[in-house]
């Protein structure tokens, strides 16, 4: 299973990848094209578009249609990509930095729309490319290359953030709850609408570092022991998930579309015409 799933939706010869030992974006790569290989979509029917960053590089090694633009535009090119072939799956990979800073209102815009474009951040709390600048999501407190003494932000709850200005299927999972991405990323790209997954990954080369989270084995043992189901949290007293974060699926509703009401729009007038 796991060669022909290699063989048959990855560029092996843009192997290996460029990531450090340790990262969990090569995890969550997998994780999305297993969900895309399941599902059984023709190759060539799948867009995936990334902006810049370590995770942005996910698209060259995975054999779709892909697209590697600016930073923080993957969804304003998706957008584009969306409403001139309405027929594509088009999947949006993303770092924090990327969609949550520099992308952030096209990441807010594209919620509003409910575009049908399932978008997965790679959250790993940092900007890893770029030298460990602290990032939108990086927890109040803790350091980057721009914040030493510590980042006095208050950091985005990205989920609740997209769920507020939209979107119809908002979820998260972590590089550890492998399945739990794939099963999210499906229903995503099932959903006829935008779709928002945060994959929270670990960078131990500059988050883990400059944090001293300890190795890649500590921040994937920080995963699996502070990441709570949502399911489970509603029936835990309040003091078992202090200072735990949530994952499982939020949010899930049904909105008119973008691309179909700008359609209806197209007919309308030809109709008049
Ligand atoms: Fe992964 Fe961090 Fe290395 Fe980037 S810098 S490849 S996010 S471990």
């Amino acid at each position: 299973m796991t060669n022909t799933l290699i063989e048959n939706n990855f560029r092996t010869n843009r192997l290996p990848h460029i990531w450090c030992s340790g990262c969990g974006h090569g995890i969550i790569m997998r994780a999305i094209t297993k969900a895309v290989d399941e599902l059984g979509y023709n190759k060539d029917d799948v867009c995936v578009v990334s902006g810049i960053g370590c995770s942005s590089r996910a698209p060259g090694y995975m054999d779709f249609n892909t697209f590697h633009t600016l930073h923080g535009r993957a969804l304003a090119y998706a957008t584009g990509v969306k409403m001139a072939k309405p027929e594509l799956k088009v999947i949006v990979v993303t770092g924090d930095g990327d969609c949550a800073a520099i992308g952030g209102n096209h990441l807010i815009h594209s919620a509003r729309r409910n575009i049908d474009i399932t978008t997965i951040v790679f959250n790993n709390n940092i900007y890893g490319m770029t030298g460990g600048q602290y990032s939108p999501t990086t927890p109040t407190g803790d350091k980057g290359t721009t914040a030493p003494f510590g980042n006095i932000d208050k950091n985005f709850d990205l989920c609740k953030l997209v769920q507020g200005a939209g979107a119809t299927y908002v979820a998260r999972s972590t590089a550890y709850h492998v399945n739990m991405i794939t099963q999210q990323v499906k229903t995503g790209l099932e959903n006829k609408g935008f779709s928002f997954i945060e994959a929270v990954s670990i960078c131990p080369t500059y988050y883990g570092r400059k944090n001293k989270k300890g190795d890649a084995v500590s921040m994937m043992n920080y995963l699996k022991t502070n990441a709570v189901n949502v399911k489970a949290a509603d029936k835990l007293p309040k003091e078992k998930i202090q200072g735990k974060f949530l994952i499982g699926e939020f949010y899930k509703s049904q909105e008119p579309e973008y691309t179909e009401e700008y359609q209806k729009i197209i007919d309308s007038f030809q109709k008049e015409r």
